[in-house]
């Protein structure tokens, strides 16, 4: 098995799933006492935070790069950015590396073709809702993301960065993102992205009505794929 590099703490809430799952993944994989050969980088996201809300892009992407360069320096063979958002600097992350990226929407649009659905519903942070470095990948694959209105854009965000990243999990905001959920399947979503890495600490199969493709499970996922051949 080859060794998984993944780069989190964006937020270290959702980077705690990477690591319950790559766990659980291989071990139902392989049995027994296997598990992932993993190294785990894990930023402080205030800092990065900060650099997305001032808009300092190429900043967060020269820091990605150190990052990703310094986990190739260790041993890493391929790569995982456990985050939709930083995807926006993926390029400029993997700049000087030789290993390969597992990139999150490239799996998660892999699923949804191969599960015959196109209309995907979208529900992540407003940079990754509302520009196209992630949502041009999904159109590239066929697919048709519908988008939520401006104000539901706005709770899905405000739910994310002061309560899911936070590791604060409230009934209310449940609520609300099923009903976000709801509104775009009366859109014609067939189906859902969640499109943060967070947003599967509150919707999941069990309480959204149309299929839920999860970019932290798939991304798992298509991680161990990876590293297993
Ligand atoms: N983890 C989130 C995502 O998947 C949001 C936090 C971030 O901006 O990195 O987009």
């Amino acid at each position: 098995m080859k060794t998984i590099g993944i780069l989190g703490g964006m937020s270290a809430a959702s980077t705690q799933l990477y690591y319950r799952e790559l766990c659980e993944l291989t071990h139902v994989a392989m049995g027994g006492l296997h598990s992932p050969e993993l190294l785990i980088r894990s930023v402080d996201f205030a800092a990065i935070e900060r650099l997305q809300a001032e808009d300092r892009w190429e900043e967060a992407g020269q820091r990605l790069n150190q990052e990703a360069l310094a986990l190739e320096r260790g041993g890493a063979e391929l790569l995982g950015l456990a985050t939709n958002t930083m995807h926006k600097v993926a390029e400029a992350m993997m700049a000087g590396l030789s290993i390969p990226l597992v990139h999150i929407a490239d799996a998660t649009a892999s699923r949804i073709v191969e599960a015959q659905l196109s209309r995907p519903g979208f529900m992540a942070t407003r940079f990754t809702m509302e520009q196209p470095f992630y949502l041009e990948r999904l159109e590239d694959r066929g697919l048709t993301p519908v988008i939520p209105s401006a104000d539901d854009r706005n709770e899905i965000h405000r739910v994310i960065y002061d309560e899911l990243c936070q590791s604060v999990i409230t009934a209310k905001s449940e609520a609300e993102l099923v009903t976000i959920a709801e509104r775009l399947g009366d859109q014609g979503a067939d189906c859902l992205i969640l499109g943060c890495t967070e947003v599967g600490l509150l919707l999941n199969s069990s309480n959204v009505s149309v299929p839920v493709f999860d970019t932290t499970l798939i991304h798992c996922e298509a991680l161990l794929a990876a590293a297993r051949t």
